[in-house]
C-alpha cells in the first residue's frame, strides 16, 4: 500500500530533520503530491495520524498536503502545458497515475501536436517544509 509506505518514510524523515535541527518536536509538515503520483491525499493523511504516534517528536505534527499539478514541456516547440483529464477515458488515468511514462501515449502538445514531451512538474513526492519548536 503506497499510502502507508509514504506515512512511514515520511514521519521518519521529520524525524530525522527535527534531530539534525534540534527541534523538540514537529509541529507541522508540508508534503507535496503530485498530480501523476498514484497517492490517495485523504487515506494518506488517515493513516499518516496512526504512523505518526510511533515517532518521537512527530507524535502531535500536523500534515498538510498540497498538490502539484502535472506539468509537459514540448521537446519540439518548447510550449508548456498542463494535463487535460478532459476526454481521457477512466483506464488511461489509472495508467497514468501507476506509471507516468504512459502519458506520452495519450498526450501531445497542445500548440503544434508533437508527442515528445517531458514530463517536468507532478510526479514526485517530497517534503516541502517541516516547522517545529527548539
Ligand atoms: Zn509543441
Amino acid at each position: 500500500m503506497h499510502e502507508w509506505a509514504l506515512s512511514d518514510s515520511i514521519a521518519a524523515a521529520a524525524k530525522d530533520v527535527a534531530k539534525k535541527e534540534n527541534l523538540k518536536k514537529v509541529d507541522a509538515i508540508t508534503v507535496v503530491l503530485g498530480e501523476l503520483q498514484d497517492i490517495a491525499g485523504n487515506i494518506f493523511a488517515e493513516i499518516f495520524e496512526d504512523v505518526k504516534k510511533n515517532y518521537a517528536g512527530v507524535a502531535n505534527a500536523k500534515l498538510i498536503i498540497e498538490s502539484e499539478a502535472a506539468k509537459f514541456r514540448c521537446l519540439n516547440c518548447g510550449n508548456i502545458f498542463g494535463l487535460n483529464r478532459k476526454g481521457l477515458p477512466h483506464e488511461t488515468n489509472e495508467a497514468m497515475h501507476f506509471l507516468p511514462e504512459t502519458a506520452k501515449l495519450y498526450i501531445k502538445c497542445e500548440k503544434c501536436g508533437s508527442t515528445d514531451f517531458k514530463i517536468i512538474q507532478g510526479r514526485g513526492v517530497f517534503i516541502k517544509e517541516i516547522k517545529g519548536d527548539k
